[in-house]
Parts: structure tokens; C-alpha cells; sequence
């Protein structure tokens, strides 16, 4: 795994907060092999975050580094905070921002309070210990206490600040995580998986990680537990993928029961889930066919949003027109794609009217799409924008959810059924090697800059489009296997009758 751990060496803000979201994560920062580490477009679109939040809380450009603070700037960037921890362990810290303050330090009338751009809707345990060692460290260097510090958040829609008191029982809490954090970095193997492998996401090591889920067997690998169902059939003995697999459903529902009913009942779906993963195979759940509604359709349109979620925003409605040839087959040659961006200065009312007049011109095709958020999200629009009850319906009936689909009709060998997942399976290929969607969210914020007038590249711009476009060809890929194993069904079944 690399280097040799030793306890001795300086613990950073950065290792508290990648050990805050995962024991692991913190070793592997400091032991791992670095050439594993995949990029994610995550820590970018923070930065960015934080810029135009910082922007929006100082108006002036912040001063560089100490000689800054000793000429009393609004605010430092570039600082490296040195000192010991309650322990005596060396720690080290790079401040995203300092604002001054009024107080008495040694560089006069006046002191300085950490900042951060928090991300997401709340104050986490990451936010308050980072602000409780930066506090720490800048109490020693400016030699006067630091009582509280800046959360901010929400630029563009109005900055959001919140002031977090950083003594009392902070600091505790901060000389706890210290201590144990230097505890995990002692150890001379990583520590197990996090229990919530939700946030495997975001990180770096997820090729390391789910190497390692797959290769014991973990339990986090079969499609459906998460780290609550986890837990229980620890306790119950069952401890990964194979033991899952064995056991007997009916006699694993009736121990689940006492974790309440809705466990029980659950049990043989994830025993079932566990033995397709184990051995490779697919399991049909329903005869009937997948996708009934395109026996008669003259074509279909597939849809993909592409949004910015901290500003609700659907910044992107994607379509592919595939239509059909007069013997039926799928013209996915002539397919085309059409992009409708929406965008807030010109208002939802131009967008929802742009989307609806295309919608009317293919009346008879249903709009296919993979997950709930692009139904959700476009039947909201309608409704604000005013559509009567017949229209909602008559939109309501167009829309095919693939997902849900698939997992009404199918048992697939898969530890995620989320499109990513499914149509790699399927052997589509995104034409953008690791792009995901925090990605294009990043390209979006690149491109939409601050403002109409300034624009980023028309590249980001394109690159959107092309992930999102693929995204619809991805939906095609499933929805064509669906349809081809009902045709496969139907062959089989009118063999049967023949035979
Ligand atoms: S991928 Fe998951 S388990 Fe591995 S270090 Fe990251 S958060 Fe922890």
C-alpha cells in the first residue's frame, strides 16, 4: 500500500476532513499509492464554490500570506498555520480565508476569524472541527483568542453566513478526533470500508475501495443494503456476499422481523439480489413485456436533464429523436439530438413554451428517460407554467421511467442499477472516459461565469452536450435490451406452443 506508517508525522486540516467522512480515507491519503487516486470533478466545483463565495462576502481582492495580516487587509489567503495539538501532535493547516475582525492582536486594533464555503444544505462535523483547528492554530499565531468562525454559502442567490462558536465543547470534540485520527494513521493497514459506502462517490480511492468491496465480498456490494441493513445482518451472523447468497430467504425474514416488519419482508429480495451478483446471472421478474408502449410508437424521445442542484436549477433538457424505419427496426443512424438550455435571464415561461411546442410536434412518441428526476422535475414546470389537467395527464402517460423498468422487470447481476452501472454492463461506451455529472455541472458553472455577459468557453459548453447526449443514447441502450429480451420471450414461447 506504500510508504511505512509512523505516528510521529504532522496532521493536517486536510487529513481531519478526509477522516471525518471515512477512517480509511485519511490513511490512504497519506499511505496510498497516489497513481490509484482517480480524479473527481468534486474538489473543483468546491473551489469554485468557495471562490464565488468568498467573492460575494469581501469585495476587495484579500491580501497574501503575513505580511497581510500585519497590514490589517479585510481578508488573507495563503496562510500556513503551524502548531501543537492538545496532545502535543504537530498540526498544520492552509486556511481557505481569513476576515479581520475588531479585537486586539499582535499585529494591532484589530484580529482575524477562519472562513469556509460550506457546501451542501447544512453545518456538518467536517466544517466545525476544519474551523476549530484553523481557530487553534490562529489563536498562537496572532496571540489572541478566536471565539468564532465564517460558514458561508448560497452565492448567487444571496450569500448565506453563519457564525459557529469554536470554544468549549468544540474543542473537545477537536481533541478527540485529533487523538484518533492519529490512532488510524498508526495503523499499520488501512481501517475496514466506511459503513455508508453512499459517500465511496465523491472519493478518490473508490477504485482502490470497491476493488476491495468486490474482491471479500462485502455486503455494501449487494444492490439494496445500505449501512443500516448492513448492520442488522452483521449481527445476525450474516457477513458478506457469499454468506448472504446461502442463506435460506424465508428463515433470514422471520430474524430480520425483529428490526421491525418492513426488514422480514424484504429478505428475499436482497437473499435473490445476492445469488444473481454471486453468480453472474439474470433473473426475469415479470412476463409480461418491459416496454409495451413502443409496440405501436412511431418513434421515441429520449430525455436527459442536466442540473445544478444548490441553485435548483434545470439548466439543460436533452432529447434524442430516434424514430423508426417503415419495417419497424430503430433508426439510430438518422437518431438527433437536440439540446434546449433554460436559462434563468430568459425565463422558465420561454423554456416550458420551446419544450411543450416540441413536444405537441411528436405527439404519438413516448418520452423515455432513466430515473424519477427528469419526470418529477418537467411535470413540475408544466404545472407552474399554468398546463391544464388534460395536458399533465396526457404527459404524465408519455413518460417511461427505464429504471423503473428494469427493476420491476429484471434481477440483473449488478451492485447498482443506476444507468452508469446497467448500460456499462450492456457494453455502452460514454464517449468522455470518467465524466460524470459533477463534471458537467463544472463545465456549466465554467461556461455560464457570472453573468450572460460573461460567457466561459463554448467548449464547456459542447462537452455538456455531448455528455448529456450520450446519456440519452445510454437510456436507448437499456431500453433496447428490454426490448429485446421480450422479443426473445415471445420467440421462446411461441417455440413452446409449436414444439
Ligand atoms: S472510497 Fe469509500 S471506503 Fe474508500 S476511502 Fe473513500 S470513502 Fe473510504
Amino acid at each position: 500500500m506504500g510508504a511505512t506508517p509512523c505516528s510521529a508525522n504532522v496532521l493536517t486540516d486536510r487529513l481531519l476532513r478526509s477522516w471525518v467522512r471515512c477512517r480509511r480515507r485519511a490513511w490512504l491519503d497519506r499511505y496510498g499509492d497516489g497513481e490509484q487516486r482517480l480524479w473527481t470533478a468534486h474538489r473543483t466545483l468546491q473551489l469554485d464554490d468557495q471562490q464565488r463565495n468568498f467573492v460575494a462576502l469581501l469585495p476587495r481582492k484579500p491580501g497574501r500570506g503575513l505580511d497581510a495580516c500585519s497590514q490589517g487587509a479585510a481578508g488573507v489567503v495563503g496562510l500556513r498555520l503551524k502548531g501543537l495539538g492538545p496532545a502535543g501532535q504537530s498540526l498544520e493547516a492552509h486556511p481557505p480565508l481569513l476576515q479581520r475582525v475588531e479585537g486586539r492582536s499582535r499585529w494591532g486594533a484589530f484580529a482575524y476569524r477562519p472562513v469556509l464555503a460550506r457546501q451542501g444544505r447544512r453545518l456538518t462535523r467536517e466544517h466545525r472541527l476544519t474551523l476549530a483547528l484553523v481557530g487553534r492554530l490562529l489563536e498562537t499565531l496572532q496571540e489572541a483568542p478566536v471565539v468564532e468562525g465564517l460558514a458561508v454559502a448560497g452565492a448567487g442567490r444571496g450569500l448565506h453566513i453563519e457564525r459557529v462558536p469554536l470554544t468549549g465543547g468544540l474543542q473537545r470534540q477537536l481533541a478527540d478526533a485529533l487523538a484518533k485520527l492519529a490512532g488510524d494513521l498508526a495503523l499499520s493497514e488501512p481501517p475496514p470500508l466506511v459503513a455508508d459506502r453512499r459517500k465511496c462517490k465523491l472519493c478518490s480511492w473508490r477504485g482502490v475501495c470497491d476493488a476491495v468491496a468486490a474482491a471479500e465480498g462485502h455486503l455494501s456490494e449487494v444492490s439494496g443494503i445500505g449501512h443500516r441493513r448492513r448492520q442488522m445482518l452483521q449481527e445476525l451472523g450474516v457477513l458478506g456476499l457469499r454468506d448472504l447468497a446461502a442463506v435460506d430467504p424465508g428463515d433470514l425474514g422471520s430474524r430480520l422481523q425483529r428490526f421491525g416488519e418492513q426488514h422480514g419482508e424484504v429478505a428475499h429480495q436482497l437473499v435473490a439480489q445476492a445469488r444473481v451478483q454471486r453468480d453472474g446471472s439474470c433473473e426475469r421478474l415479470d412476463p409480461s413485456p418491459a416496454l409495451p408502449e413502443l409496440v405501436n410508437a412511431p418513434g421515441v424521445l429520449l430525455y436527459d436533464i442536466e442540473s445544478d442542484p444548490d441553485a435548483r436549477d434545470d439548466f439543460l433538457h436533452g432529447f434524442v429523436w430516434l424514430g423508426r424505419r417503415p419495417d419497424g427496426s430503430w433508426d439510430l443512424q438518422g437518431a438527433k439530438y437536440h439540446p434546449f438550455l433554460v436559462l434563468y435571464e430568459h425565463g422558465e415561461a420561454s423554456g416550458w413554451q420551446r419544450l411543450q411546442r416540441m413536444l405537441k410536434s411528436y405527439p404519438d412518441w413516448p418520452v423515455m428517460h432513466y430515473g424519477e428526476t427528469e419526470s418529477l422535475n418537467l411535470l413540475r414546470m408544466a404545472q407552474r407554467q399554468g398546463a391544464e389537467e388534460t395536458e399533465l395527464t396526457a404527459l404524465r402517460l408519455r413518460l417511461i421511467d427505464v429504471h423503473d423498468r428494469v427493476r420491476r422487470y429484471w434481477r440483473l447481476p449488478l451492485n447498482s442499477y443506476g444507468l452508469k452501472s446497467v448500460a456499462s454492463w450492456l457494453h455502452f461506451r460514454w464517449h468522455q472516459v470518467g465524466v460524470d455529472g459533477a463534471q458537467a455541472l463544472l463545465w456549466w458553472r465554467q461556461w455560464r461565469g457570472s453573468g450572460p455577459r460573461a460567457r466561459g468557453s463554448s467548449h464547456s459548453l459542447r462537452w455538456i452536450f455531448e455528455y448529456n447526449h450520450d446519456d440519452c443514447l445510454a437510456t436507448w441502450a437499456v431500453a433496447a435490451w428490454l426490448l429485446k429480451q421480450d422479443q426473445m420471450l415471445k420467440q421462446d414461447e411461441s417455440l413452446k406452443q409449436d414444439g
